[in-house]
């Protein structure tokens, strides 16, 4: 079976409780015909992270955190070299989800939303091989991996934006069908904010516009800076005045909700959005109901509201093929890099629980403790 030198240990980051991360040598597994091992080159950090670490996911522990795996394959069955048409040395950018395939929402095409479907990062370490996390040098390849090869002379840290990137292209490209003519409002300036800002340019959307909060001044900023148009700053601003003053009183054609936790952009969009528009929502709000969310709005505009959650290989593909171009100076994006023991400092950066530190895109690369 073709192989690098493998040491008999891996070093993970091990989450044993809420907010308790602790560091471990763990055996590296055999493994059989269709499946391998990747050596981690760098793990992006997203907001799930933080709360998978605070516990408010539910999450099986122990557990290896870290869904978002770019790497080099180590090790791999000759049936999974085959079939995902890789071999060792090959630096991949591992897909978070792993489908059935055979369910009925994987032959339609939403292998994302398989029935039994299983995440990388949520499966514990007593489900054999254990590995199931990119917080580590070393993590297990499933059969069921989707994998997208990547270009090995990349800086991992850039090369490991496959992943906010493509929740870019999925979200305000792919799902609401943007294209040149379509005016686009992104609420929310954070990585995957900045990556929808991205992707809108890419296939020539005639106006962007960001919000973000008066603290988010450097990503309204750097939101400029990747094409938007325009931005507002939501607490110093008039936003809906706004809005329709930059549409010429007609709204967006496209509202893409990346914002976390609060439910106002939510209500809000309703608003901005133009009629016959799409409002895309995808962040997460902690289950809250939304108040004051007028239905009639949706019904009066002939609005079309779509939820998101993850990407799929097509987003990816785009990503990759941006990130390989080096036509965009992604690094402007990246703030932070830590090596595996710093895991816990990573989370806490990125949720701003470190005084002075501000987070736009992060990865933990292993060896650079
Ligand atoms: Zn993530
Ligand atoms: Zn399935």
């Amino acid at each position: 079976m073709p192989s690098i030198a493998l040491p008999s240990k891996t070093l993970a980051m091990v989450q044993t409780a809420p907010r308790k991360l602790e560091a471990q040598d763990l055996p590296i597994p055999e493994i059989g015909d269709a499946d391998a091992l990747l050596r981690i080159d760098a793990c992006g950090i997203c907001g799930s992270d933080y709360e998978q670490f605070a516990g408010v996911l539910k999450t099986p522990m122990p557990v290896i955190p870290g869904h978002e795996p770019l790497g080099t394959i180590a090790k791999i069955g000759d049936g999974a070299a085959k079939r995902w048409g890789v071999d060792v040395g090959d630096r991949v950018a591992v897909e978070t989800m792993l489908s059935c395939r055979f369910c009925p929402e994987c032959l339609a095409g939403r292998y994302h939303l398989c029935r039994s479907r299983r995440i990388y990062s949520y499966l514990p370490l007593s489900e054999p091989p254990g590995l199931w996390g990119s917080y580590s040098e070393y993590m297990y390849l499933d059969p069921n991996s989707i994998v997208h090869k990547i270009d090995p002379a990349l800086p991992p840290e850039i090369a490991v934006m496959f992943n906010p990137l493509g929740a870019g292209f999925r979200w305000a490209v792919e799902i609401p069908r943007t294209g040149p003519g379509d005016t686009v409002l992104i609420l929310g300036p954070g990585q995957r904010g900045l990556a929808c800002v991205l992707a809108c340019r890419q296939v020539g959307a005639d106006r962007v516009i960001v919000t973000g909060l008066a603290a988010d001044a450097r990503k309204l900023d750097l939101a400029r800076e990747f094409g938007a148009d325009h931005t507002i700053d939501v607490q110093n601003e008039n936003t809906k005045q706004r809005v329709r003053e930059l549409t010429d009183g007609r709204g967006a054609d496209v509202v893409v909700d990346v914002s976390s936790y609060s439910t106002e952009p939510v209500t809000e969009a309703l608003d901005y959005v133009a009629p016959g528009g799409t409002i895309v929502l995808a962040g997460v709000k902690g289950f809250k109901p939304i108040p004051n969310f007028i239905s009639d709005k949706i019904v009066l505009k002939e609005i079309s509201i779509r939820g998101a959650i993850g990407v799929t290989s097509t987003g990816y593909a785009s990503a990759i093929r941006m990130i390989e171009s080096r036509r965009v100076p992604l690094e402007k994006m990246h703030t932070h890099e830590f090596g595996l023991r710093d895991a816990e400092l990573a989370i806490r950066t990125l949720a701003r629980e470190v005084p002075g530190e501000e987070s736009i895109h992060s990865c933990l690369i292993p060896g650079r403790d």
